[in-house]
């Protein structure tokens, strides 16, 4: 299938075969002719899945034909990342028609944002509070939108800005296309859905998750020993690649990638306390490979198209199993394979298991000599740092007195699982099945 199909004007094509595109991927096949035919969409689908040039492209194609200096099409996004992100592709997709697209977000000054607005803008992607603001102050008008997309409504829903959502929707016309797209569809969700489109075509798209290409393992490991086994990690077995590694709370990205970069690894942090030009450099850095690790948090990197990197870490767990689904699809992508560890500690053998589940399969567990899992929930507090520092008994409890080899036999056998052979690099890529 080609894009051919999709009768885009000239200029759009050239644009579509300039940012590489060959094919549709699955979500384009489907909801480009359902947008271009002026239905509501309902879109379950990630990012990753190609769903931003899904919206953008029909759109870009109906304005192409209409009046300008009107905001004809408002983007609603939960980050001012995924926001740049998507202005970016609008931008790129829309070269040479002259329509003009802007992103407005908070946190930087509204001057070059008044300026764009008085100069005349086709396309806003804008995150709700900033949009808002400008709403209450008379800067803008959305009486003459024609799409509206909600896009990420599930986070734009645990940020809590459903209430400032409802608002900007009483600016803009009743007869509109409204698209939505969201990763889950929790009730929540459902309802906003059902307040905002009318008889909404229904397009459903898995992230293709080429698991297979995707080497996992768990880590059994005490709560307070997670830093010294990941250093131990990167240290001991080095990779050519970038890793992208997870924390639960902002405070522990922060200081995890402070801790990596007082260890001599080149490390952000990106996490929702730093400044908006913090959280681009962290993010352009790790593209361009300037940092070759990024510690981030569920909520500051989610829906950021930050791809392809050679290994996920998840440091802590994620409270979902289909969260860990997204976060190790970020490696393994495009045929190459890549490497997903997690540790685990006493308290996330739950999850673990839900993981399991989900994956139908069991996930190797590899055990390091010096390092492991807690055997209550409380014992870690007891347990000191590093493995040198424990006493005998401490050891003994923990098991580091068995060799790693050992180890490993009893993680395997307590799956019932025979452990597969561990390759020397814990990290190397193109080692499936190790
Ligand atoms: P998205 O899910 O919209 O964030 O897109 C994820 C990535 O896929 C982005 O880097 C896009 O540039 C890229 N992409 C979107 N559509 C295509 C396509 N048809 N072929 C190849 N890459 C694409």
């Amino acid at each position: 299938m080609s894009f051919e199909q999709f009768q885009f004007i000239a200029q759009i094509n050239t644009n579509i075969s300039n940012c590489g595109y060959e094919h549709p991927t699955p979500i384009q096949e489907k909801a480009i002719p359902e947008v271009m035919s002026g239905k509501d969409i309902l879109g379950l689908a990630q990012t990753g899945t190609g769903k931003t040039a899904a919206f953008a492209l029909p759109v870009i194609q109906r304005l192409s034909k209409g009046p300008r200096g009107k905001v004809r099409a408002l983007i609603v996004a939960p980050t001012r990342e995924l926001a740049e992100q998507i202005n970016t592709s609008f931008k790129e997709l829309a070269i040479g028609t002259g329509l003009r697209s802007i992103a407005v977000y908070g946190g930087v000054g509204k001057n070059p944002q008044l300026e764009a607005f008085r100069r005349g803008v086709e396309i806003l992607v804008a995150c709700p509070g900033r949009l808002l603001d400008h709403l209450n102050n008379h800067d803008l008008k959305l009486n003459k939108v024609d799409t509206l997309v909600l896009d990420e409504a599930d986070q734009m829903f645990d940020m809590g800005f459903f209430p400032d959502i409802r608002r900007i929707l009483k600016h803009l016309p009743q007869k509109r296309q409204t698209l939505l797209f969201s990763a889950t569809m929790p009730a929540d969700i459902r309802k906003l859905a059902d307040e905002t489109l009318t008889n909404p075509q229904e397009i459903r798209i898995k992230l293709e998750q080429p698991l297979d290409l995707i080497t996992q393992a768990v880590y059994p490991v005490s709560k307070r020993q997670k830093s010294a086994l990941l250093l131990h990690l990167l240290k001991e077995e080095p990779t050519e690649g970038s890793t992208l590694i997870f924390t639960r709370t902002k405070y522990g990205a922060k200081n995890l990638a402070k801790k990596l970069v007082s260890n001599g690894f080149s490390a952000s942090a990106l996490q929702g306390n730093m400044s908006q030009n913090q959280r681009q450099n962290a993010l352009t850095g790790f593209r361009d490979g300037t940092f070759k690790m990024l510690v981030a948090t569920d909520i500051a990197a989610r829906g950021i198209d930050i791809s392809r990197v050679a290994q996920v870490v998840n440091f802590d767990l994620p409270s979902t199993a289909e969260a860990y689904t997204h976060r190790i699809g970020r490696t393994g992508r495009a045929k190459r394979s890549g490497r997903a560890i997690s540790f685990m500690c006493y308290d996330d053998q739950a999850m673990v298991k839900a993981i399991e589940r989900l994956q139908k399969k069991t996930i190797e567990r590899i055990t390091i000599d010096g390092f492991a899992m807690e055997e209550t929930g409380e014992q870690q507090t007891k347990q000191t740092g590093h493995p040198r520092k424990q006493n005998r008994n401490q050891r003994k409890k923990a098991g580091s007195h068995r060799s790693g080899k050992q180890q490993r036999q009893q993680a395997g056998n307590t799956r019932k699982s025979p452990t597969p052979k561990r390759s020397s690099n814990i990290f190397g890529l193109g080692q499936k099945g190790d």
